[in-house]
């Protein structure tokens, strides 16, 4: 193996320790806590793993965390009347709804009903619009945190080429947009992509969203590149155990990349201790205090 393994939960914890610093300085100034909202509706056991995980973060960051656990039947009404009661509440400063949301209910309507200036996810159009024209908003968390990490093993991306696997709204468009401000020169390839192995060859920097293990192979990776591995698979193991593999062969990418990233252990700590960063920036901002680094 000659590439340097990214250490996603290091650089999550050292993000997390900021993040309560900047908590703490925030309580001292304002006289109480950043407030993150998360809603769950339904009882999806892996969205109820996420949840769990962000309130207890957001306790451990100092933060005040108010869970929000409703029925699967429950209507597209009442969830939008929660949002409204959610964006009214000046001890909320962040508000997440954990997706996927039960197939009854509108998504996009329930999304965009999110205060943009407490949508700590990023996911609402404003910001998105915030994101692509370069102003002041919230950007999702797992690119933001692909992004961290990329700046960190590398420094300057200026004039990098970079090659973005997947264009959910979620990941891959906010990451291709972020490398762009970065002054990369970008590629998005996604399923209808002639020839993928050819784009990810030339690329500096390689971020994989795709959802399909081990779907870029070690041959195709440049010499030296960066890896950002961000799918997450549930695997059955061969000893019958379930096991979680990302979207790169990492083995075979290891052998000739410059960095990578892991799965688990590099891009999913790094979202989580985004969302804490978000929060606490949007605290700042809603009282006007200087927003953290
Ligand atoms: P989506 O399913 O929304 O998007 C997948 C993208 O991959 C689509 O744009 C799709 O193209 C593209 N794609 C699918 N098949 C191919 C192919 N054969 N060749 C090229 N591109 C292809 O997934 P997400 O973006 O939400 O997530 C991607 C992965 O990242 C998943 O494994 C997910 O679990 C993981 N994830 C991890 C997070 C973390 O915290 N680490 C957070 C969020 C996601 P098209 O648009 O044409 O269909």
């Amino acid at each position: 193996m000659t590439a340097m393994i990214i250490d996603g939960k290091a650089h999550a914890a050292a993000l997390r320790a900021r993040v309560a610093d900047g908590v703490a300085g925030f309580v001292a100034a304002a006289g109480r806590k950043p407030g993150l909202a998360v809603v769950l509706v339904g009882e999806d056991p892996a969205s109820a793993v996420y949840v769990r995980t962000k309130t207890r973060m957001t306790a451990e960051a100092g933060m005040a965390g108010f869970e929000h656990r409703l029925p699967a039947d429950t209507t597209s009404d009442d969830l939008l009347a929660l949002v409204d009661r959610l964006n009214a509440d000046d001890t909320v400063d962040g508000i997440l709804v954990q997706l996927p949301l039960p197939a009854h209910i509108d998504e996009r309507r329930v999304l965009t009903r999110i205060d943009p200036d407490k949508d700590v996810d990023g996911f609402h159009p404003v910001n998105v619009g915030r994101l692509a024209t370069g102003l002041h908003g919230f950007v999702p968390c797992t690119p933001l945190g692909c992004l961290m990490l990329l700046r960190a093993t590398l420094g300057e991306l200026s004039g990098l080429e970079a090659v973005v696997v997947g264009r959910s709204n979620i990941v891959g468009k906010p990451m291709a947009q972020l490398l762009l401000q970065q002054s990369c020169t970008v590629t998005v390839a996604h399923s209808r992509t002639r020839d993928v192995a050819a784009h990810v060859r030339r690329a500096d920097i390689v971020v994989a969203a795709v959802g399909i293990p081990h779907f870029i192979k070690g041959d195709w990776i440049k010499p030296g590149a960066s890896v950002i591995d961000v799918g997450i698979n549930r695997i059955a193991k061969e000893d019958g155990g379930a096991g979680l593999v990302g979207d790169v062969d990492f083995a075979g990418a290891a052998a000739v990349a410059g960095a990578i990233t892991p799965v688990p252990g590099g891009v999913g700590p790094m979202t989580i201790a985004c969302l804490m960063r978000n929060t606490l920036v949007a605290a700042c901002r809603r009282v006007c205090a200087a927003e953290p680094e």
